[in-house]
């Protein structure tokens, strides 16, 4: 790992339950590959709870220096709530990680949202509530999203995730919050409400892309930034994306694992869990398709993703 580089995996849920075994150690691997910085996407209110408490613990209590403070965000919750906290804090006892990330500087950020898979379940109760949180930590939440379309699966009923994705744009502009969007086979649909609803000052970013070229420029003359993955290094599976990502403009891409989904080659081959660390091995083939040196690409990457979440890091 070359240490003038500083990563920003833009999109990434490690608040999903398979790290709760190994969270400090996981950290400690995207540090030394060099992730100073993760955004996690948020799902649901039950993922995004978690998140939260993830990225406070990371930028608040690492920062004071005060490895036990963490217990402060975790008291007289719910039972849920508690049970995530022993998790975490066991883990968080065993190892000396956690004071090394002090001085380390790892930065967590998270976004709010409802999934287009979850749509049927969103409230107006809960837009309400992700405002509220939005309102009340801005050094934490610096996104909205994931939110958008999603007819692949189709885990909520079209109507449903059309309408959801809407008023999930009204309360991201209300919040002047940059938007995280997740599109996936919506035959246009997804654009199409874009287009309708553009609103200038809206940052955004489409993750995960895996649209067709027409889509793209589309995305990219509403002046949203594209999110790479993994699916980059895939032989098979990234070949269409490999020939969109040469055409992407410069200050308009970012990077990301979205972990634990979508492990990039080579690490493939040896584990099935994708993990912010990772996030290099999309950087070294982005690198390799545009023909750029990896160090200018990373600097480049980083400097896009702050933008696209307005930090400043
Ligand atoms: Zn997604
Ligand atoms: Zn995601």
């Amino acid at each position: 790992m070359n240490f003038n580089m500083r990563l920003f995996d833009s999109h990434s849920h490690i608040d999903d339950k398979s790290y709760d075994c190994d969270f400090d150690e996981m950290m400690q691997r995207s540090f030394n590959a060099g992730v100073e910085a993760i955004m996690v996407a948020g799902v649901t209110p039950e993922t995004i709870a978690k998140a939260i408490k993830i990225a406070q613990r990371y930028n608040n209590d690492y920062q004071q220096g005060d490895k036990h403070s963490g217990c402060d965000y975790y008291c007289s919750e719910t039972p849920e709530q508690d049970q995530v906290h022993k998790r975490l804090h066991c883990n968080f006892s065993q190892t000396e990680t956690p004071e090394e990330n002090h001085t380390q500087q790892q930065h967590v950020f998270i976004s709010v949202g409802m999934h287009p898979h979850d749509a049927q379940y969103c409230s107006d109760d809960i837009i309400d509530d992700y405002k509220l949180l939005a309102r009340q930590n801005p050094s934490v939440v610096k996104a909205w999203g994931e939110t958008g379309l999603d007819f692949n699966r189709m885990h909520s009923p079209r109507d449903l995730q059309e309408k959801w994705f809407v008023r999930q744009l009204e309360a991201a502009d209300e919040l002047s919050l940059p938007v995280i969007f997740h599109e996936r086979d919506s035959d246009g649909k997804f654009l199409q409400i874009l287009e309708s609803m553009n609103h200038r000052e809206r940052k955004g970013v489409v993750h995960c892309f895996s649209g067709t070229k027409q889509e793209m420029f589309g995305y990219l003359d509403l002046g949203y930034y594209i999110g790479i993955t993994g699916i980059l290094t895939v032989q098979q599976r990234g070949m269409l994306l490999r020939e969109l990502a040469l055409l992407i403009p410069e200050e308009r891409i970012v990077i990301e694992t979205d972990a634990p989904y979508l492990t990039p080659v080579p690490m493939k081959n040896k584990t099935r869990r994708n993990e912010p660390a990772f996030v290099e091995h999309v950087l070294h083939k982005l690198a390799q398709i545009r023909g750029v040196k990896v160090e200018t690409l990373a600097e480049v990457l980083w400097n896009n993703t702050c933008s696209l979440y307005n930090i400043s890091l």
